[in-house]
């Protein structure tokens, strides 16, 4: 059974192509589910803000169930941009509709995209530049989501470095560790989850969101709740690296992965990677992974 949690189809602002590519698609690679996960974002600094139609969503959801029902499993999920201080307001939005799977990510903080590629300007507005690129506080606002309780899963946990200027990421990483690993344990304890995002292995970082060893360290947290997502935009793109994914989760001492229903964890077997064959391979996959943060 292989799923595909993170997906952003046209009812996304950012996605390329309506869910019937995708799904289709998903049929050819053997996936099993699909979460469809559009950006709802809640900050008017924000390039999706307005934009998201959760009913438009629920429909375009309801009519991919329709048609492929029995032989791909369709769930309506979401992508919340996390920012601490509309967190009354996300509460009161998720309540409003029934979603299968609810993913937390921090993109932008205050002026600041962090999941903007270095060099180029945050869609919202210019980030601080190499000078003043600083982990803190995309850390910090990753701690509030995680204590905030409102998310399933926290998506691409470390996609920071991807704003960071080069050379960047090896002078942090033993900066950030005290608090990523924080972060870690919270949402440990707290039973729920993190996805293993495979989007930046085709990105400046090379790495999964987390990097193996924060994976690693969430599964001797005690974390047992972990989904796969490709963060895919367009349909070649759905499934990419998830048998390099399947090889890490395995590497880092997981036995099974979760689907959801309605918002409830259920765990089942974790797939053997050859399963994961046909779909689109990682860039450079090596067993063990290169390492990106230190071992604790
Ligand atoms: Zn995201
Ligand atoms: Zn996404």
């Amino acid at each position: 059974m292989l799923i595909d949690y993170h997906v952003h189809t046209v009812c996304s602002w950012d996605g390329r192509e309506a869910a019937d590519a995708f799904c289709r698609r998903a049929l050819e690679l053997g996936l099993s589910e699909i979460a469809l996960t559009p950006h709802a974002e809640f900050d008017p600094r924000e390039p999706g803000f307005g934009r998201y139609q959760p009913l438009a969503c629920l429909e375009e959801v309801q009519q991919a169930q329709e048609r492929y029902g029995g032989r791909l499993e369709v769930l309506l999920g979401v992508e919340v941009s996390f920012q601490p201080q509309h967190t009354p307001r996300i509460a009161e939005f998720l309540a409003g509709w029934p979603y299968d799977l609810v993913i937390g990510s921090v993109h932008r903080v205050g002026e600041f995209d962090y999941s903007v590629p270095y060099g180029r300007e945050g869609a919202g507005g210019p980030g601080p530049g190499p000078a003043g690129w600083s982990p803190e506080p995309y850390l910090e606002a990753l701690l509030a989501a995680a204590e905030s309780g409102l998310f399933d899963v926290l998506g691409h946990l470390d996609v920071l470095w991807r704003s960071a200027p080069p050379g960047t990421r090896e002078k942090e990483l033993d900066r950030a560790w005290p608090r990523m690993a924080q972060v870690v344990a919270v949402v440990a304890r707290s039973g729920r989850g993190l996805e293993l995002n495979t989007s930046g292995l085709y990105q400046g970082p090379g790495q999964t969101y987390p990097a193996f060893e924060l994976l690693r360290h969430f599964r001797r947290e005690g974390g047992k709740v972990l989904t796969l997502g490709s963060d895919a935009h367009t349909a070649a793109s759905l499934g990419r690296g998830l048998e390099y994914a399947l090889e890490l989760a395995s590497a880092a001492g997981f036995s099974s992965l979760t689907r959801f229903r309605r918002r409830r964890p259920q765990p089942f077997p974790l797939p053997r990677p050859a399963e994961a064959r046909g779909c689109p391979p990682a860039p450079a996959p090596g067993s063990p992974p290169q390492a990106v943060w230190p071992s604790p």
